[in-house]
């Protein structure tokens, strides 16, 4: 469903990413691994159309439509999900406003009453407090908080690819393994693909990892299964 062929990215006078190509069919699951400021985000960025990033590639494609065409809302459109690695402040609107419009925007049709059941029972599965949705994004949230609505919006949006950037770094050890599970959950239900970037190996304990990709400097230096995920774990990132 997803096509990376030859992905170069640059972010003003600075290259960033060269040379990256992999495909990720329906239902699979890749493990973006690397040291700090090896590329992964810059992956993710250019993936969902994030602007300041000059991105070109021999193929850019999500369900045969050629993603560099699309703009960030339409990629969304499309069924792809950011989940951000710093969930920014956005004062004056709830997440409750922005998945309501997200809806809308969709033309998805759905009640005030019906989408207010839904905001709950998703707030319920991830421990939080339905009220949350109804703040001000990510504002004055603690650091897990803040990961547990990127999820719910998730739950929420149903993507058919979710790009999750180090959705576990702020979680305690309790709640990384219940989004774990809900991840597996979720893509049992749904066949989601899921390119998922950690450091914490606890994380991908109930999903089953299809492909591994170790990044440096902005290039592919290793590819492999949940072994290559395995060796990290243990070695770190020497070969
Ligand atoms: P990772 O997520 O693997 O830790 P990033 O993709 O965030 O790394 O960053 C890769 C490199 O690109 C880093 O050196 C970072 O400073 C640089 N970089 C990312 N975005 C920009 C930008 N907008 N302008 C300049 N440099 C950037
Ligand atoms: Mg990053």
């Amino acid at each position: 469903m997803l096509k990376v062929e030859d992905l170069h990215c640059a972010a003003g006078s600075k290259e960033i990413l060269h040379e990256v190509s992999f495909s990720l069919q329906k239902g699979e699951t890749m493990a973006l691994l690397g040291t700090n400021g090896a590329g992964k985000s810059t992956v993710a960025r250019c993936l969902a159309g994030i602007s300041g990033y000059d991105c070109t590639a021999k193929s850019l494609s999500l369900n045969r439509k050629n993603l560099l065409k699309l703009t960030c809302d339409e990629r969304a459109k499309a069924g792809l999900f950011l989940s951000w690695q710093d969930p920014v402040a956005i004062p004056g609107l709830s997440i409750s406003d922005i998945l309501r419009s997200a809806l809308e925007a969709r033309g998805q049709k759905i009640s005030l009453r019906d989408f207010r059941i839904l905001l709950a029972e998703a707030a319920e599965k991830l421990d939080l407090n339905p009220l949350a949705t109804q703040r001000d994004t990510s504002a004055g949230f603690s650091g897990g908080e803040k990961k547990k609505l990127e999820i719910l919006q998730m739950l929420i949006l149903n993507p058919s690819l979710v790009i999750l950037d180090e959705i576990d770094s702020g979680l305690d050890i309790d709640a990384t393994r219940k989004i774990s599970q809900i991840l597996a959950d979720y893509q049992k239900e749904t066949a989601a693909s899921f390119i998922v970037i950690s450091h914490n190996f606890r994380i991908f304990e109930s999903l089953e990892i299809t492909q591994a990709i170790m990044l440096e400097d902005g290039r592919i230096a290793d590819t492999g299964g949940a072994e290559l995920i395995e060796r990290v774990r243990r070695r770190g990132f020497r070969k």
